[in-house]
């Protein structure tokens, strides 16, 4: 301890103006003499979610010393929450747990047929799935803080806005303001929920931001926008018991392939989900009866009454808010977010992953893995590059779709139509028929380029754990599949994951998809 404290000492006299700050804390104190020459910190990471968590814990591994900011700009309803950022908080995790929860309705219901006696009336309570979902997130949060400490890693809950390429101030809540420099900074601020221009709009409107704490139960619902989460939000509250609506200006699920979309809104229309498509909305004002009246135009004007407006029209990249012009950041004048080359911005020293990435998958587990190969490549000597191609995802609606890699109008795009083929089927999950569950919407589909050995471009696949079915053949596209590894595979019976082995009817023969039998 001497010796550091003496050392600290020589260090202190050399750069007494960027030192003035030392203190007796033996943590700080260790950091502040091995960089007190220029920097507080070797990395700054603006923005405490997926990303810059991700890229925070690789680069404390290897040493180096790390601050993390994040700040939660309490939502226009005046949500607010804790560390980790979107996913965990107001994303994949609350959204998967109340996706669970409308099928564990579901299953109630099946489980009779299967023999169990469930005595009526089964009831469902929205305060205490809010309750749970919120205890879950809670711990989350806590876990993140504990990981943090223990990996050194310092936390400041503030708003960070640059003042310079290497230096950004922390806003916080209290007003208090800190100023930190970084020799590298990472910006992961993410995105929040736009809000379409009409009147009442922020007034009356919630968002995602909002619903999954949303203290009251929320009743006939109008969902604004049909990307995944407006159709997610739609299809899980439909399930839990509540009359869902969604209003879409074009088209769902823009950039998916068309087909599956097709049969997404097929099922959630079987399921009561009503779709009012063409429709823009102009207005939203409060009634007397506590109601929201939604007026909107389109081919046909109409209006009707509503007890929670959601809208889910896309999300805004919060890069302006960070006065990135002070760093001398460039941000893409449409999309509003960093354009980047290898996750470095126009500024060498400054990065960014996760959803403020233009032209990038808005993925939690894109975010992850950009953050943790940065901070392999800054700190550990690395050349891996984050590979954006073949992101395996999956659409939580009702009946679960999940692809990875082309759309059949990319591939046609791309090779044109008679370079590719498509194989595809229908199928029927053995659990499905005893509850006589619908079967017609489970589709799944393999594109592949037609010359041999046919290289796989796409797979799509409805159906239940969409999710878990694609997550392992996307591993197989990226290590070169083909439709002869396909066919070669044997598949694992009864399972729905097994019909990719068995797919074998093209859609150029115009051979019906449907199936005869579930075992030949
Ligand atoms: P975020 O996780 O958004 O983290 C950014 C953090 O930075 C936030 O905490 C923010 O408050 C903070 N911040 C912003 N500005 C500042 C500042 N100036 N100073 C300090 N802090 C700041 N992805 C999936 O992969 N699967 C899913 O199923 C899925 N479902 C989703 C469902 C919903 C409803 C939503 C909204 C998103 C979903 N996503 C899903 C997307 C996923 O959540 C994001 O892709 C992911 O969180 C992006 O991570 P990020 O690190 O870029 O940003």
């Amino acid at each position: 301890m001497f010796f550091i404290r003496s050392l600290s000492s020589k260090i202190f006299q050399k750069n007494r103006n960027v030192c003035n700050a030392l203190t007796n804390n033996n943590k700080r104190f260790l950091r502040k003499i091995s960089l007190c020459g220029q920097y507080d910190f070797d990395l700054l990471v603006i923005g405490g979610g997926s990303g810059g968590l991700a890229c925070a814990k690789e680069a404390s591994s290897f040493g180096k010393q790390v601050v993390v900011l994040d700040f939660v700009i309490p939502s226009e309803k005046g949500t607010t929450w804790g560390i980790g950022g979107t996913c965990v908080n107001v994303g994949c995790i609350p959204k998967k747990l109340m996706h669970q929860a409308s099928l564990l309705g579901e299953s109630i219901h099946e489980a009779r047929s299967y023999g169990w006696n469930i005595p009526e009336p089964v009831t469902f309570n929205w305060e205490s799935l809010v309750e749970a979902v919120q205890n879950h997130i809670k711990s989350v949060n806590w876990v993140t803080r504990v990981q943090l400490r223990d990996k050194k890693i310092e936390y400041v809950n503030g708003h960070g806005v640059f003042e310079d390429a290497h230096t950004v101030i922390a806003k916080m809540k209290n007003g208090k303001e800190r100023r930190i420099t970084a020799k590298d900074i990472l910006i992961a601020v993410g995105g929040r929920p736009r809000y379409p221009e009409f009147p009442g709009c922020k007034e009356y409107c919630i968002t995602s931001d909002d619903l999954f704490s949303l203290p009251t139960a929320p009743g006939n619902t109008l969902v604004i926008g049909a990307g995944y989460i407006g159709l997610e939000c739609a299809g899980f509250l439909k399930g839990l018991g509540y009359e869902a609506t969604v209003m879409v200006r074009s088209m769902l699920l823009r950039g998916f392939d068309r087909d599956m979309v097709n049969l997404v809104q097929a099922e959630m229309e079987d399921k009561g989900v009503k779709f009012l498509i063409g429709k823009i909305p102009s207005k939203v004002s409060k009634q007397p009866n506590g109601k929201l009246l939604v007026e909107w135009e389109g081919d046909e004007n109409g209006q009707g009454e509503f007890d929670t407006v959601l809208v889910a029209v896309g999300r805004k990249a919060l890069s302006e808010e960070l006065n990135p012009s002070a760093a001398g950041l460039e941000i893409h004048p449409e999309s509003g977010k960093f354009i980047t080359v290898a996750e470095q911005t126009n500024i060498p020293n400054i990065y960014a992953v996760g959803d403020v990435l233009h032209g990038r998958p808005e993925l939690t587990p894109v975010a992850i893995q950009a953050g943790k190969l940065l901070a392999g490549r800054l700190y550990n000597g690395i050349q891996d590059q984050m590979d954006y191609d073949n992101v395996a995802t999956t659409i939580f609606s009702p009946l679960e779709y999940g692809c990875v890699g082309l759309t059949e109008e990319e591939a046609i795009n791309r090779y044109t139509e008679d370079k590719i083929e498509v194989y595809h089927a229908y199928y029927k999950p053995t659990e499905f028929f005893i509850p006589q569950k619908n079967v017609k919407h489970c589709y799944l589909k393999v594109i592949t380029l037609l010359e041999a050995p046919q290289k796989v471009l796409g797979m799509h696949f409805i159906g239940p754990q969409a999710g878990e079915v694609i997550q392992g053949y996307a591993a197989a596209i990226k290590a070169g599949l083909t439709f002869q590894h396909l066919k070669d595979t044997v598949g694992i019976h009864p399972t729905i994951s097994e019909e990719f082995t068995r797919v074998g009817i093209t859609k150029r023969s115009g051979d019906d998809p449907t199936p005869q039998s579930c075992c030949s």
